[in-house]
Protein backbone atom coordinates (compact mmCIF):
# COMPACT_ATOMS: atom_id res chain seq x y z
CA UNK A 1 0.00 0.00 0.00
CA UNK A 2 1.31 3.64 -1.10
CA UNK A 3 1.38 6.86 1.40
CA UNK A 4 -2.25 7.83 -0.55
CA UNK A 5 -3.71 4.48 -0.02
CA UNK A 6 -2.65 4.63 3.95
CA UNK A 7 -3.92 8.16 4.20
CA UNK A 8 -7.77 7.42 2.92
CA UNK A 9 -7.87 3.89 4.98
CA UNK A 10 -7.16 6.52 7.86
CA UNK A 11 -9.14 9.24 6.87
CA UNK A 12 -12.14 6.61 6.21
CA UNK A 13 -11.83 5.79 9.96
CA UNK A 14 -11.89 9.20 11.04
CA UNK A 15 -14.32 10.43 9.16
CA UNK A 16 -16.53 7.73 9.98
CA UNK A 17 -17.01 6.22 6.11
CA UNK A 18 -19.19 3.50 6.15
CA UNK A 19 -19.42 3.17 2.31
CA UNK A 20 -17.25 3.33 -0.55
CA UNK A 21 -18.63 3.90 -3.77
CA UNK A 22 -16.44 2.77 -6.74
CA UNK A 23 -17.39 4.75 -9.81
CA UNK A 24 -16.71 3.88 -13.40
CA UNK A 25 -18.38 5.16 -16.78
CA UNK A 26 -19.86 2.88 -19.63
CA UNK A 27 -19.41 3.84 -23.37
CA UNK A 28 -22.46 5.70 -23.47
CA UNK A 29 -21.17 7.51 -20.32
CA UNK A 30 -24.04 6.58 -17.84
CA UNK A 31 -22.13 5.94 -14.64
CA UNK A 32 -21.68 2.87 -12.64
CA UNK A 33 -21.15 2.18 -9.11
CA UNK A 34 -20.67 -0.91 -6.59
CA UNK A 35 -20.49 -0.02 -2.91
CA UNK A 36 -17.91 -1.71 -0.50
CA UNK A 37 -17.12 -1.96 3.29
CA UNK A 38 -13.98 -0.17 4.47
CA UNK A 39 -13.03 -3.21 5.36
CA UNK A 40 -13.03 -4.28 1.53
CA UNK A 41 -11.18 -1.53 0.62
CA UNK A 42 -7.01 -2.64 1.20
CA UNK A 43 -8.04 -5.32 -0.79
CA UNK A 44 -10.05 -3.17 -3.78
CA UNK A 45 -6.44 -1.02 -3.88
CA UNK A 46 -4.37 -4.32 -4.92
CA UNK A 47 -5.96 -6.51 -6.41
CA UNK A 48 -9.44 -4.87 -7.92
CA UNK A 49 -12.97 -5.36 -7.24
CA UNK A 50 -14.67 -8.34 -9.57
CA UNK A 51 -17.91 -7.43 -11.35
CA UNK A 52 -20.01 -8.76 -14.61
CA UNK A 53 -18.65 -6.33 -17.58
CA UNK A 54 -20.86 -7.99 -20.25
CA UNK A 55 -23.98 -6.55 -17.92
CA UNK A 56 -22.50 -3.07 -18.50
CA UNK A 57 -22.88 -1.12 -21.80
CA UNK A 58 -20.17 -2.26 -24.01
CA UNK A 59 -17.55 -2.95 -21.86
CA UNK A 60 -17.46 -6.83 -22.14
CA UNK A 61 -18.71 -9.52 -24.52
CA UNK A 62 -20.59 -12.27 -22.75
CA UNK A 63 -17.36 -14.56 -22.87
CA UNK A 64 -15.06 -12.12 -21.50
CA UNK A 65 -17.35 -11.06 -19.16
CA UNK A 66 -15.38 -10.75 -15.91
CA UNK A 67 -13.70 -7.52 -15.55
CA UNK A 68 -11.75 -5.72 -12.54
CA UNK A 69 -12.60 -2.36 -11.11
CA UNK A 70 -9.62 -0.55 -9.30
CA UNK A 71 -10.08 2.31 -7.76
CA UNK A 72 -7.94 5.32 -8.43
CA UNK A 73 -6.74 6.85 -4.81
CA UNK A 74 -6.37 10.85 -6.24
CA UNK A 75 -10.04 10.67 -6.63
CA UNK A 76 -11.10 9.98 -3.16
CA UNK A 77 -14.28 12.24 -2.38
CA UNK A 78 -16.58 12.52 0.60
CA UNK A 79 -20.28 13.02 -1.25
CA UNK A 80 -21.29 15.60 1.20
CA UNK A 81 -25.33 14.71 0.34
CA UNK A 82 -25.35 11.55 1.89
CA UNK A 83 -24.41 13.17 5.73
CA UNK A 84 -21.95 14.05 8.40
CA UNK A 85 -22.05 10.65 10.43
CA UNK A 86 -21.88 6.91 8.80
CA UNK A 87 -20.84 8.67 5.56
CA UNK A 88 -19.96 7.59 2.20
CA UNK A 89 -17.38 7.90 -0.13
CA UNK A 90 -16.19 7.75 -3.79
CA UNK A 91 -13.44 6.94 -5.97
CA UNK A 92 -12.96 6.58 -9.98
CA UNK A 93 -11.71 3.65 -10.83
CA UNK A 94 -9.86 1.83 -14.23
CA UNK A 95 -11.35 -0.84 -15.27
CA UNK A 96 -8.68 -4.36 -16.06
CA UNK A 97 -9.32 -7.50 -17.60
CA UNK A 98 -8.94 -11.02 -15.60
CA UNK A 99 -5.45 -11.32 -16.48
CA UNK A 100 -4.85 -7.57 -15.25
CA UNK A 101 -4.34 -5.31 -18.29
CA UNK A 102 -5.71 -2.18 -18.66
CA UNK A 103 -9.48 -2.92 -20.74
CA UNK A 104 -8.62 -0.86 -24.27
CA UNK A 105 -13.05 -0.35 -24.20
CA UNK A 106 -12.91 1.33 -20.67
CA UNK A 107 -13.54 5.26 -21.69
CA UNK A 108 -11.20 6.18 -18.95
CA UNK A 109 -8.52 4.03 -20.49
CA UNK A 110 -9.32 5.51 -24.16
CA UNK A 111 -8.90 9.07 -22.86
CA UNK A 112 -5.67 7.89 -21.03
CA UNK A 113 -4.38 6.54 -24.24
CA UNK A 114 -5.06 9.67 -25.89
CA UNK A 115 -3.16 12.15 -23.09
CA UNK A 116 0.13 9.71 -22.99
CA UNK A 117 0.40 9.94 -27.16
CA UNK A 118 -0.02 14.08 -26.65
CA UNK A 119 2.65 13.43 -23.50
CA UNK A 120 4.95 11.64 -26.04
CA UNK A 121 5.22 15.04 -27.43
CA UNK A 122 5.58 16.93 -24.34
CA UNK A 123 2.11 17.95 -24.34
CA UNK A 124 -0.65 17.73 -21.73
CA UNK A 125 -4.52 19.05 -22.72
CA UNK A 126 -6.51 21.10 -20.37
CA UNK A 127 -10.43 21.95 -20.62
CA UNK A 128 -13.17 23.97 -19.15
CA UNK A 129 -16.59 23.08 -19.76
CA UNK A 130 -19.69 25.45 -20.08
CA UNK A 131 -22.07 23.41 -18.76
CA UNK A 132 -25.42 23.38 -19.45
CA UNK A 133 -28.69 21.96 -17.99
CA UNK A 134 -32.46 22.55 -17.56
CA UNK A 135 -34.77 22.55 -14.02
CA UNK A 136 -37.89 21.53 -14.59
CA UNK A 137 -40.62 20.73 -11.86
CA UNK A 138 -40.38 17.01 -12.10
CA UNK A 139 -39.63 14.56 -15.81
CA UNK A 140 -42.59 13.23 -17.84
CA UNK A 141 -43.17 10.05 -18.30
CA UNK A 142 -45.75 10.27 -20.70
CA UNK A 143 -43.86 12.50 -23.56
CA UNK A 144 -45.67 15.97 -22.64
CA UNK A 145 -43.46 18.70 -22.80
CA UNK A 146 -42.05 19.62 -18.48
CA UNK A 147 -42.33 22.21 -17.23
CA UNK A 148 -39.63 24.99 -16.55
CA UNK A 149 -38.60 26.22 -13.34
CA UNK A 150 -39.27 29.53 -14.32
CA UNK A 151 -39.55 31.74 -17.14
CA UNK A 152 -36.42 33.35 -16.97
CA UNK A 153 -33.89 34.25 -19.46
CA UNK A 154 -29.78 35.09 -20.16
CA UNK A 155 -28.17 36.22 -17.64
CA UNK A 156 -31.66 37.29 -15.53
CA UNK A 157 -31.52 37.93 -12.06
CA UNK A 158 -34.55 36.74 -10.61
CA UNK A 159 -35.73 38.21 -7.28
CA UNK A 160 -36.07 34.87 -4.77
CA UNK A 161 -35.80 32.87 -7.82
CA UNK A 162 -35.55 29.00 -8.03
CA UNK A 163 -32.48 28.44 -9.50
CA UNK A 164 -30.01 30.84 -7.76
CA UNK A 165 -30.69 28.85 -4.52
CA UNK A 166 -30.28 25.65 -6.81
CA UNK A 167 -27.05 27.04 -8.42
CA UNK A 168 -25.93 28.50 -4.38
CA UNK A 169 -26.35 25.00 -3.46
CA UNK A 170 -24.96 23.11 -5.94
CA UNK A 171 -21.95 24.79 -6.19
CA UNK A 172 -21.69 24.95 -2.16
CA UNK A 173 -21.78 21.06 -2.89
CA UNK A 174 -19.54 20.98 -5.97
CA UNK A 175 -16.60 23.22 -4.11
CA UNK A 176 -16.79 20.76 -1.08
CA UNK A 177 -15.71 17.84 -3.51
CA UNK A 178 -13.05 19.67 -4.94
CA UNK A 179 -14.63 21.23 -7.97
CA UNK A 180 -14.23 24.45 -8.33
CA UNK A 181 -16.64 26.71 -10.26
CA UNK A 182 -16.13 29.80 -12.40
CA UNK A 183 -19.49 31.23 -13.13
CA UNK A 184 -22.56 30.14 -13.14
CA UNK A 185 -26.09 32.26 -14.20
CA UNK A 186 -29.31 31.40 -16.13
CA UNK A 187 -28.90 30.42 -19.20
CA UNK A 188 -31.60 31.67 -22.22
CA UNK A 189 -33.90 28.73 -22.13
CA UNK A 190 -36.66 28.79 -19.89
CA UNK A 191 -35.23 27.07 -16.63
CA UNK A 192 -32.08 26.57 -18.43
CA UNK A 193 -29.19 27.04 -16.24
CA UNK A 194 -25.40 27.17 -16.84
CA UNK A 195 -22.15 26.47 -14.45
CA UNK A 196 -18.17 26.74 -15.82
CA UNK A 197 -15.83 24.65 -14.16
CA UNK A 198 -12.57 25.69 -13.50
CA UNK A 199 -9.48 24.58 -16.05
CA UNK A 200 -7.96 20.90 -15.28
CA UNK A 201 -5.99 18.52 -17.16
CA UNK A 202 -8.54 16.52 -19.27
CA UNK A 203 -8.63 13.37 -17.18
CA UNK A 204 -9.71 15.31 -13.74
CA UNK A 205 -12.06 17.65 -16.01
CA UNK A 206 -14.10 14.25 -17.50
CA UNK A 207 -14.01 12.68 -13.92
CA UNK A 208 -15.96 15.77 -12.52
CA UNK A 209 -17.96 15.96 -15.56
CA UNK A 210 -19.44 12.52 -14.16
CA UNK A 211 -19.56 13.74 -10.33
CA UNK A 212 -20.84 17.40 -11.54
CA UNK A 213 -24.00 15.01 -13.37
CA UNK A 214 -24.96 13.49 -10.40
CA UNK A 215 -24.27 16.71 -7.75
CA UNK A 216 -26.44 18.28 -10.02
CA UNK A 217 -29.47 15.74 -10.13
CA UNK A 218 -29.26 15.23 -6.54
CA UNK A 219 -29.42 18.36 -5.51
CA UNK A 220 -32.02 19.52 -7.48
CA UNK A 221 -34.15 16.12 -6.22
CA UNK A 222 -33.79 17.38 -2.58
CA UNK A 223 -35.41 21.05 -3.93
CA UNK A 224 -38.03 18.72 -5.44
CA UNK A 225 -36.86 19.80 -8.81
CA UNK A 226 -35.60 17.59 -11.52
CA UNK A 227 -32.51 18.58 -13.52
CA UNK A 228 -31.67 17.39 -17.11
CA UNK A 229 -28.47 16.94 -19.39
CA UNK A 230 -31.14 15.76 -22.31
CA UNK A 231 -29.47 18.14 -25.19
CA UNK A 232 -32.87 19.29 -26.72
CA UNK A 233 -35.98 19.17 -24.41
CA UNK A 234 -38.11 21.89 -25.13
CA UNK A 235 -39.32 21.88 -29.03
CA UNK A 236 -39.45 26.49 -28.94
CA UNK A 237 -36.02 26.72 -26.60
CA UNK A 238 -32.39 26.40 -27.01
CA UNK A 239 -30.22 23.41 -26.36
CA UNK A 240 -27.85 22.60 -23.70
CA UNK A 241 -24.32 22.73 -24.81
CA UNK A 242 -21.18 21.69 -23.43
CA UNK A 243 -18.75 24.04 -25.03
CA UNK A 244 -15.02 23.09 -24.19
CA UNK A 245 -12.32 25.92 -23.60
CA UNK A 246 -9.15 23.96 -24.23
CA UNK A 247 -5.56 24.18 -24.31
CA UNK A 248 -2.25 22.53 -24.57
CA UNK A 249 0.53 23.13 -21.98
CA UNK A 250 3.70 22.22 -22.57
CA UNK A 251 5.16 22.41 -19.08
CA UNK A 252 4.05 24.82 -17.27
CA UNK A 253 3.96 27.34 -20.43
CA UNK A 254 0.91 27.62 -22.35
CA UNK A 255 1.65 26.25 -26.07
CA UNK A 256 -1.18 27.59 -27.46
CA UNK A 257 -0.09 31.44 -26.89
CA UNK A 258 2.74 33.31 -28.82
CA UNK A 259 2.84 36.85 -28.40
CA UNK A 260 2.53 38.66 -31.63
CA UNK A 261 1.02 35.97 -33.28
CA UNK A 262 -2.41 36.93 -35.31
CA UNK A 263 -5.28 36.57 -32.15
CA UNK A 264 -1.85 35.34 -29.97
CA UNK A 265 -2.42 32.38 -30.98
CA UNK A 266 0.62 29.92 -32.44
CA UNK A 267 1.45 27.82 -34.80
CA UNK A 268 0.31 24.84 -33.16
CA UNK A 269 -2.69 26.30 -32.11
CA UNK A 270 -3.58 26.91 -35.32
CA UNK A 271 -2.77 23.71 -36.10
CA UNK A 272 -4.53 21.93 -33.88
CA UNK A 273 -7.88 24.30 -34.95
CA UNK A 274 -6.97 23.18 -38.43
CA UNK A 275 -7.35 19.40 -37.26
CA UNK A 276 -10.16 19.03 -35.46
CA UNK A 277 -12.38 21.53 -38.11
CA UNK A 278 -10.81 18.31 -40.20
CA UNK A 279 -12.74 15.75 -38.23
CA UNK A 280 -15.53 17.70 -36.92
CA UNK A 281 -17.94 15.55 -39.07
CA UNK A 282 -16.03 12.51 -38.11
CA UNK A 283 -16.46 12.95 -34.28
CA UNK A 284 -19.59 14.28 -34.14
CA UNK A 285 -21.72 10.56 -33.70
CA UNK A 286 -19.73 10.74 -30.01
CA UNK A 287 -20.06 14.61 -29.44
CA UNK A 288 -23.25 14.58 -29.88
CA UNK A 289 -24.83 10.86 -29.47
CA UNK A 290 -28.30 11.04 -28.91
CA UNK A 291 -30.75 11.48 -31.88
CA UNK A 292 -32.07 14.15 -29.79
CA UNK A 293 -28.63 16.09 -29.79
CA UNK A 294 -29.08 17.23 -33.71
CA UNK A 295 -32.24 18.85 -32.99
CA UNK A 296 -30.01 21.38 -30.95
CA UNK A 297 -27.49 21.85 -33.41
CA UNK A 298 -29.47 22.92 -36.62
CA UNK A 299 -28.36 26.79 -36.91
CA UNK A 300 -29.79 29.04 -34.69
CA UNK A 301 -29.65 29.55 -30.91
CA UNK A 302 -25.88 29.66 -30.56
CA UNK A 303 -25.54 25.76 -31.06
CA UNK A 304 -23.58 25.51 -34.07
CA UNK A 305 -24.20 23.87 -37.45
CA UNK A 306 -21.47 24.48 -39.83
CA UNK A 307 -17.73 23.27 -39.60
CA UNK A 308 -15.87 27.08 -39.43
CA UNK A 309 -13.95 28.91 -36.57
CA UNK A 310 -14.23 32.50 -36.16
CA UNK A 311 -12.58 35.13 -33.80
CA UNK A 312 -15.15 35.61 -31.33
CA UNK A 313 -18.10 34.49 -33.80
CA UNK A 314 -20.53 32.81 -32.03
CA UNK A 315 -22.32 31.29 -35.04
CA UNK A 316 -19.02 29.21 -35.22
CA UNK A 317 -18.08 25.64 -34.63
CA UNK A 318 -14.73 26.72 -32.72
CA UNK A 319 -14.18 30.38 -31.29
CA UNK A 320 -10.87 32.12 -30.60
CA UNK A 321 -12.00 33.91 -27.76
CA UNK A 322 -10.95 37.48 -27.14
CA UNK A 323 -7.30 38.15 -26.26
CA UNK A 324 -7.19 39.36 -22.51
CA UNK A 325 -3.66 41.63 -22.55
CA UNK A 326 -1.40 40.04 -20.25
CA UNK A 327 -3.01 36.71 -19.97
CA UNK A 328 -1.03 34.79 -22.40
CA UNK A 329 -1.20 31.74 -19.99
CA UNK A 330 -4.99 31.55 -20.54
CA UNK A 331 -4.86 31.36 -24.42
CA UNK A 332 -7.38 28.95 -25.20
CA UNK A 333 -9.97 27.54 -27.55
CA UNK A 334 -13.73 26.77 -27.15
CA UNK A 335 -15.27 23.52 -29.22
CA UNK A 336 -18.61 24.22 -28.70
CA UNK A 337 -19.86 21.31 -30.56
CA UNK A 338 -20.30 19.03 -27.86
CA UNK A 339 -23.87 18.58 -26.18
CA UNK A 340 -24.25 18.23 -22.32
CA UNK A 341 -25.45 14.59 -22.67
CA UNK A 342 -22.06 13.09 -24.00
CA UNK A 343 -19.46 11.04 -22.97
CA UNK A 344 -16.17 13.37 -21.73
CA UNK A 345 -14.05 10.96 -21.74
CA UNK A 346 -14.23 9.67 -25.03
CA UNK A 347 -15.63 13.54 -26.50
CA UNK A 348 -12.24 15.04 -25.27
CA UNK A 349 -9.68 11.80 -26.10
CA UNK A 350 -11.49 12.61 -29.91
CA UNK A 351 -10.84 16.52 -29.66
CA UNK A 352 -7.25 15.78 -28.66
CA UNK A 353 -6.72 13.59 -31.03
CA UNK A 354 -8.24 15.50 -34.00
CA UNK A 355 -6.29 18.54 -32.94
CA UNK A 356 -2.85 16.37 -32.55
CA UNK A 357 -3.18 14.95 -36.02
CA UNK A 358 -3.47 18.98 -37.16
CA UNK A 359 0.11 19.41 -35.26
CA UNK A 360 1.27 15.88 -36.57
CA UNK A 361 0.50 16.91 -40.17
CA UNK A 362 1.38 20.58 -40.23
CA UNK A 363 -2.21 21.71 -41.24
CA UNK A 364 -2.83 25.11 -42.45
CA UNK A 365 -5.57 26.81 -40.41
CA UNK A 366 -8.38 27.86 -43.32
CA UNK A 367 -9.78 31.34 -43.35
CA UNK A 368 -12.08 32.57 -40.31
CA UNK A 369 -15.74 33.12 -40.54
CA UNK A 370 -16.43 36.75 -39.50
CA UNK A 371 -20.05 36.40 -40.24
CA UNK A 372 -22.71 34.96 -38.71
CA UNK A 373 -22.59 32.21 -40.60
CA UNK A 374 -26.56 30.49 -39.78
CA UNK A 375 -27.38 34.16 -42.18
CA UNK A 376 -25.43 33.36 -45.25
CA UNK A 377 -26.85 31.27 -47.61
CA UNK A 378 -25.98 27.48 -48.77
CA UNK A 379 -24.04 28.96 -52.05
CA UNK A 380 -22.24 31.40 -49.67
CA UNK A 381 -21.06 29.18 -47.37
CA UNK A 382 -20.14 26.77 -50.22
CA UNK A 383 -17.70 29.51 -52.24
CA UNK A 384 -16.47 29.79 -48.66
CA UNK A 385 -15.94 25.95 -48.17
CA UNK A 386 -17.99 26.01 -45.08
CA UNK A 387 -19.55 22.54 -44.63
CA UNK A 388 -22.07 21.24 -42.38
CA UNK A 389 -22.15 19.31 -39.46
CA UNK A 390 -23.87 16.24 -39.58
CA UNK A 391 -27.68 16.61 -39.82
CA UNK A 392 -28.94 13.63 -38.13
CA UNK A 393 -27.48 10.87 -35.98
CA UNK A 394 -27.75 8.38 -38.98
CA UNK A 395 -25.72 10.68 -40.74
CA UNK A 396 -22.96 11.01 -37.84
CA UNK A 397 -22.77 7.43 -37.79
CA UNK A 398 -22.30 7.22 -41.55
CA UNK A 399 -19.52 9.23 -41.73
CA UNK A 400 -17.86 8.05 -38.32
CA UNK A 401 -18.22 4.77 -39.62
CA UNK A 402 -15.28 5.84 -41.96
CA UNK A 403 -13.49 7.57 -39.84
CA UNK A 404 -9.53 6.58 -39.61
CA UNK A 405 -9.00 8.82 -36.50
CA UNK A 406 -12.20 7.89 -34.54
CA UNK A 407 -11.57 3.85 -34.69
CA UNK A 408 -7.67 4.59 -33.56
CA UNK A 409 -8.45 6.66 -30.96
CA UNK A 410 -11.53 4.28 -29.68
CA UNK A 411 -10.09 1.07 -30.26
CA UNK A 412 -11.68 -1.50 -32.23
CA UNK A 413 -13.99 -2.75 -29.16
CA UNK A 414 -15.42 1.28 -28.39
CA UNK A 415 -16.26 1.86 -31.85
CA UNK A 416 -17.75 -1.23 -32.68
CA UNK A 417 -19.96 -1.55 -29.65
CA UNK A 418 -20.63 2.13 -30.38
CA UNK A 419 -21.67 2.01 -33.64
CA UNK A 420 -23.59 -0.81 -33.46
CA UNK A 421 -25.35 0.58 -30.41
CA UNK A 422 -26.22 3.96 -32.54
CA UNK A 423 -27.40 2.38 -35.32
CA UNK A 424 -30.15 0.69 -33.34
CA UNK A 425 -31.06 3.61 -31.83
CA UNK A 426 -31.38 5.22 -35.20
CA UNK A 427 -33.38 2.29 -36.39
CA UNK A 428 -35.65 2.42 -33.60
CA UNK A 429 -36.56 6.14 -33.42
CA UNK A 430 -37.17 6.33 -37.67
CA UNK A 431 -39.83 3.67 -37.04
CA UNK A 432 -41.15 6.02 -34.91
CA UNK A 433 -44.95 8.06 -35.68
CA UNK A 434 -44.60 11.47 -33.85
CA UNK A 435 -46.84 13.81 -32.11
CA UNK A 436 -45.61 16.10 -34.78
CA UNK A 437 -46.70 13.84 -37.71
CA UNK A 438 -50.06 13.02 -35.74
CA UNK A 439 -50.86 16.89 -36.01
CA UNK A 440 -49.54 17.35 -39.12
CA UNK A 441 -51.46 15.26 -41.18
CA UNK A 442 -54.17 13.77 -39.28
CA UNK A 443 -55.71 16.87 -40.05
CA UNK A 444 -54.74 16.92 -43.31
CA UNK A 445 -54.97 13.47 -45.02
N1 LIG B 1 -27.32 26.79 -25.57
C1 LIG B 1 -26.37 27.06 -26.62
C2 LIG B 1 -25.85 25.74 -27.18
O1 LIG B 1 -26.54 24.82 -27.19
C3 LIG B 1 -25.25 27.94 -26.15
C4 LIG B 1 -25.67 29.30 -25.65
C5 LIG B 1 -24.50 30.09 -25.18
O2 LIG B 1 -23.85 29.76 -24.22
N2 LIG B 1 -24.17 31.15 -25.84
O3 LIG B 1 -24.77 25.56 -27.63
MG1 LIG C 1 -20.90 30.54 -21.21
MG1 LIG D 1 -24.03 29.10 -22.39
MG1 LIG E 1 -19.40 29.41 -24.72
Amino acid sequence: MDRQQEFILRSIEERDIRFIRLWFTDILGSLKSVSIAPAELEGAFAEGIGFDGSAIEGLARVHEADMIAKPDPSTFQVLPWRGESQGTARMFCDVFTPGGEPALVDPRNVLKRALNKAADHGLSFYTHPEIEFYLFKGPTADGTEPVPVDQAGYFDHVPRGTTHDFRRAAIGTLESMGISVEFSHHEAGPGQNEIDLRYADALTMADNIMTFRSVIKEVALEQDLYATFMPKPLNDHPGSGMHTHFSLFEGDQNAFHEAGGEYQLSKIARQFIAGLLKHAAEITAVTNQWVNSYKRIWGGAEAPAYVCWGHNNRSALIRVPMYKPGKGQSTRVEYRGLDSACNPYLAFALMLNAGMKGIEQGLELPEGADDNVWSLTDAERRAMGITRLPENLDAAISIMEDSELVAETLGEGVFDFFLRNKRQEWADYRSQVTPFELRRYLPLL
